[in-house]
């Protein structure tokens, strides 16, 4: 019998919710199969900012460290800025862990409606990798003389070329690895003319490597155009932290819905836990209410199985979700229907059973 260590952070708003009803989802599946999940839960977060100080402990990422896996939910409080619930909690992991490939598929699952009138289901079908350890979102600047006329503020964006180049390398082992072999490299080097330059030189240099792979490249104002009026076009993407994480959410509002997107923060080198999540927020509109569809954790954990090499799994899990997907008396609010979370995660547990 195969073990699966996996922590468990709810964190805020409906992650708390998404989370068990993933935890349930994975433990049908395990049933009758010789394997089990021990979750851990860690109930970190804004609840626990207001006990503490702090989103999580000093010293968090230690009981982390061991895990086979990390399944997340949200960070986010009305009443905490979110630049400290994001930087005390998700980012503490996702840097701490250097999980520095962020991977989002996209695509149109059955019974769901694209916005993109003329778009077919299998012409959209992407999957965006985004850097996650450097670029905008690195940390780095700081604000002087605050509160005073002549205040200053700066973020600054820092490219390493062995950021770069681990993360173009990792998607175009990605694209490689589809069935269109094609990666589109996104970046905004007209503008920004010294580090996305470097973006732009590095994949060239890589693409030798790959001479199987076919690649474009496309400035991220005229991606955002061509994602909705040629998705087609596409297929694998690699773009900057900043310039993916704007992309991705566009990405899943025209597969249908935000609730029903999945991500990876995956360290490709495992030396530490990578951690599997759904991309929407902590939504507080919806929170405590049972309308949080599950579906973007639930695929999340079909990545978290892929992961842990346990194809034949995801496989199972996914064709679940579809399945459930396909029927619309099972489709959340978001997606036009009246089901409730629970509704969904019974019927995807009863897809499991069959
Ligand atoms: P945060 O600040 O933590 O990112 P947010 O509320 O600003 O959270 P999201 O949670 O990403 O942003 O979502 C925006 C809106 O989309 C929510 O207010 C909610 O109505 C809807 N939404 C997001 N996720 C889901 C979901 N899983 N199920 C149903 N609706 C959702």
């Amino acid at each position: 019998m195969k073990t699966y260590n996996i922590a468990s952070i709810p964190g805020d708003g409906i992650g708390k919710e998404v989370i068990p009803e993933c935890e349930i989802v994975l433990q049908a599946l395990a049933a009758n199969q010789p394997i089990t999940f021990a979750f851990e839960r860690f109930d970190w977060g804004g609840d626990y900012y207001r006990q503490h100080g702090k989103m999580m402990p000093d010293d968090g990422l230690e009981p982390l460290r061991n895990k086979d896996a990390i399944l997340f939910g949200s960070a986010g409080d009305p009443n905490i800025p979110d630049h400290i619930t994001l930087w005390g909690l998700r980012l503490k992991i996702c840097q701490g862990f250097d999980q520095y490939a962020n991977v989002r598929p996209t695509r149109i699952l059955p019974g769901i409606e694209t916005p993109l009138r003329h778009c077919q289901p299998n012409q959209l079908d992407w999957v965006i990798v985004r850097e996650n350890s450097e670029g905008e979102y690195a940390g780095l600047g700081g604000r002087a003389h605050q509160g005073h006329p002549i205040e200053v503020a700066s973020d600054m964006s820092i490219m390493t070329r062995v950021g770069v180049e681990r993360i173009q390398r990792f998607a175009f082992k990605l694209a490689q690895s589809r069935p269109r072999k094609h990666l589109t490299v996104i970046t905004k080097s007209n503008a920004q003319r010294h580090a996305m330059v470097m973006w732009d030189e590095i994949a060239r240099d890589i693409a030798r490597e790959f001479p199987d792979v076919t690649w474009d490249k496309e400035l991220v104002d005229a991606a955002t155009a061509r994602m909705v009026n040629r998705p087609e076009s596409l297929d694998t993407i690699v773009a900057t932290n900043l310039h993916a994480d704007v992309l991705s959410d566009l990405a899943a509002a025209l597969a249908g819905s935000l609730g029903i997107a999945p991500t990876g923060n995956i360290d490709p080198e495992r030396r530490y836990p990578s951690m599997f999540e759904p991309i929407h927020g902590s939504a507080f509109d919806i929170m405590g209410k049972g309308l949080a569809n599950p579906i973007g954790t639930f695929w999340s954990a079909v990545m978290m199985l892929n992961h842990l090499g346990e194809p034949t799994l995801a496989n199972r899990l996914m064709q679940a979700i579809e399945a459930v997907t396909a029927n619309p008396q099972l489709h959340t609010r978001d997606l036009g229907g009246n089901a409730m979370m629970k509704d969904v995660t019974n019927a995807v547990c009863e897809e499991i059973s069959q």
